[in-house]
């Protein structure tokens, strides 16, 4: 049977990234960026104040006492048109262009005019006992970036604050990757929708409410085609509504185990081919990988923890490759397991409670570990990864896992 890293590799190297598009940076949070970001400018891009209080020439200062005659009022946004001569200063803002002349700002409360009321006037002089060194409180044009230093490469995945930055440099559009477009349905016989009530024998289809949003965190776009009962004419047909929307991927759950009706498998290879559909790990096992009609497929196990698990350890770093992540967005942290964990010597990933204790992750499996029990996912903080060929894992001893 194939390890989990076997097959992850073996899905990944059917894929590659969707094509890049130009959009709005009002809609590029959490897209991924298609192209480096090459700064047009410098940025700051003048010298300004980084304190309201006086623009000085440092070598006017003195230990002792100091007079200046204020000879000009900058505030942010103007754009000064004084040249400061000796034994001058300016009152400024922060964040205002420092006037010609200057090379140094002394903040107003290290002075003897120390108010910052909206619509008090600038002082005729303004006094002060402290030296200052040139560059003091100025923010220098090009400290934080020269224009054409690469600030973020192709790849990365737009954070709030990378939003920020590209709005800096005035990119009000940003080449980004499209969102994949990811198909999704559920299968089987005993699944009713979430608004029906429930019935003898029949349990309500939560895998695709969970998928759907595994999904979009994963920065794609989940197009949602119900459920398909366990027959191969429901199962053709919601495969052959994926063709047709020509989607990136198709994600299902359910019925790719070896039950009588099992029908997914069997329905992909009359259109396509299954490339493996077991792989060695805990949960998840029945894990299916092939191609319909051209378009990858994923099939997912059916109980709903299994589903979650094959998705982050196969589904997220798919959709990754297909969005044009360049780093996976799942780090590993170390924790230190409380007590002894006993693990079947296949590659299993685990519920557990996180808590924190002077420095140490300290890890505690969350009740049982049945992959139905949706609820202990819901309480986790974390999957412990315990590492095939393991059985125990002695209390005290470190494993990683993924924070959920
Ligand atoms: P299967 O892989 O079809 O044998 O399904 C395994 C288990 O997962 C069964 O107990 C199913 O009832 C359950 N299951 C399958 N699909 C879903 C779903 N969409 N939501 C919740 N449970 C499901
Ligand atoms: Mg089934």
């Amino acid at each position: 049977m194939l390890s989990v890293t076997e097959a992850r590799e073996r899905i990944l190297s059917h894929l590659k990234s969707v094509a890049a598009e130009t959009a709005p940076l009002t809609v590029c949070a959490n897209r991924t960026l298609a192209a480096d970001i090459t700064a047009p400018h410098d940025i700051p891009s003048f010298d300004n104040s980084a304190m309201d209080g006086f623009a000085i020439r440092a070598e006017d200062t003195t230990a002792s006492h100091v007079t200046l005659s204020v000879v000009a009022d900058i505030p942010a946004g103007s754009t000064p048109t004084v040249t400061l001569a000796p034994g001058e200063a300016a009152r400024i803002m922060t964040g205002a262009q420092l006037p010609k002349g200057a090379d140094a700002v002394i903040p107003v409360e290290d002075t003897d005019f120390n108010r910052r009321e909206a619509g008090t006037a600038a002082p005729k002089t303004v006094s002060f006992a402290r030296t200052l060194k040139a560059g003091e409180n100025i923010r220098a044009r090009g400290m934080d970036i020269h224009a054409g230093d690469i600030v973020m490469q192709k790849g990365r995945a737009l954070k709030p604050q990378d939003l920020g930055l590209l709005a800096t440099l005035g990119m009000a559009n940003v080449e980004v990757y499209k969102k994949p477009r990811i198909a999704l349905f559920s299968s089987g016989d005993e699944l009713l929708d979430v608004s029906a009530p429930l019935e003898p024998g029949k349990i309500r289809d939560s895998n695709s409410y969970m998928l759907a949003g595994l999904i979009e965190s994963a920065g794609a776009e989940a197009i949602r085609l119900g459920v398909a009962r366990d027959e191969r004419d429901e199962v053709t047909n919601l495969l052959d509504q994926a063709v047709k929307k020509n989607v990136d991927l198709i994600l299902s759950s359910a019925g790719v185990s070896v039950g009588a009706f099992d029908f997914i498998k069997e329905v992909v290879e009359t259109n396509g081919k299954m490339d493996f559909w077991r792989v060695n790990m805990r949960p998840g096992k029945p894990l299916a990988f092939g191609k319909y009609g051209g378009i990858p497929f994923i099939g997912l196990p059916g109980n709903p923890v299994s589903a979650f698990v094959g998705f982050e350890v196969f589904a997220r770093p798919a959709l990754e490759r297909l969005g044009g992540k360049m780093d996976g967005s799942r780090q590993k942290v170390k924790v230190r397991c409380e007590k002894e964990i006993e693990s079947d010597g296949r590659e299993s990933y685990l519920r557990a409670n996180i808590r924190e204790e002077n420095g140490v992750f300290l890890a505690k499996l969350t009740g049982h570990q049945g992959s139905g029990n949706l609820l202990s996912l819901v309480q986790a903080d974390a999957l412990l990864i315990i590492p095939a060929g393991v059985k125990c894992v002695p209390a005290g001893q470190e494993v990683n896992a993924y924070l959920l």
